[in-house]
């Protein structure tokens, strides 16, 4: 099935997704999740070279499971893509120490905001395979785990901004100056909760 994005009110986007049984991973319904996913991630099912995205979670694409892609090679300026699955992951530790960076996400228009998150986490997983890993992952890459996990706890990145002066509005264009020279830092277009609601059809 071709899987596309679902729109930002979509019910499962605030929905707990469900764990997957150690012994379906390697099952073919659940490799068929995970293929779908990595389809909407290479944008097609031929190159898969070059992801999209730097992460995605399952109910970004209308699937209520425990499944995230991350790519392990990203950096904030761009680095070699390295996309991995992980299934049933969980935080176990989480540095002290933040960092405040940007963010936005396929899943929320054009709303983006400057989020602060832990700058190291320890996570455990298991791969496709079903194997079980243990991984620690710092800076860039640890903000993208702990970005898609939120999705798959029905949480959104503006949860966790509470000053309004740092949700913003960024249309597509403008994605390059609002990263360039950390251009967010004073972003003079805010995105009003009012209107963040509206998107995500809680309010009317
Ligand atoms: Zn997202």
């Amino acid at each position: 099935m071709k899987r596309t994005l679902a729109a930002p009110n979509d019910p499962l986007l605030q929905k707990v997704s469900q764990e997957i049984p150690i012994e379906s991973i390697t099952q073919p319904e659940t490799q068929e999740l995970i293929e779908e996913m990595l389809d909407v991630a290479y944008d097609n099912r031929i190159d898969r070279t070059k992801p999209t995205v730097v992460g995605l979670a399952a109910p970004q694409v209308g699937i209520s499971k425990q499944i995230i892609l991350v790519d392990i090679g990203a950096s904030k300026r761009g680095g070699l893509s390295n996309l991995q699955v992980y299934i049933n992951p969980k935080i176990t530790w989480q540095s002290e120490e933040q960092d405040e960076w940007c963010e936005g996400c396929w899943s929320t228009s054009r709303v983006a905001g400057a989020v602060s998150r832990a700058s190291r986490i320890k996570l455990e997983a298991y791969t496709r395979e079903g194997k079980k890993v243990i991984e620690e992952h710092e800076g860039y890459v640890a903000r993208i785990f702990q970005h898609e996990l939120d999705h798959l706890q029905g949480q959104e990145f503006i949860s966790r901004i509470a000053d309004p002066e740092k949700l913003h509005w960024v249309e597509k264009e403008e994605w390059v100056e609002y990263k360039a020279n950390e251009g967010w830092r004073d972003w003079p277009k805010k995105c009003s909760r009012e209107k963040w609601e509206k998107i995500k059809g809680t309010t009317q």
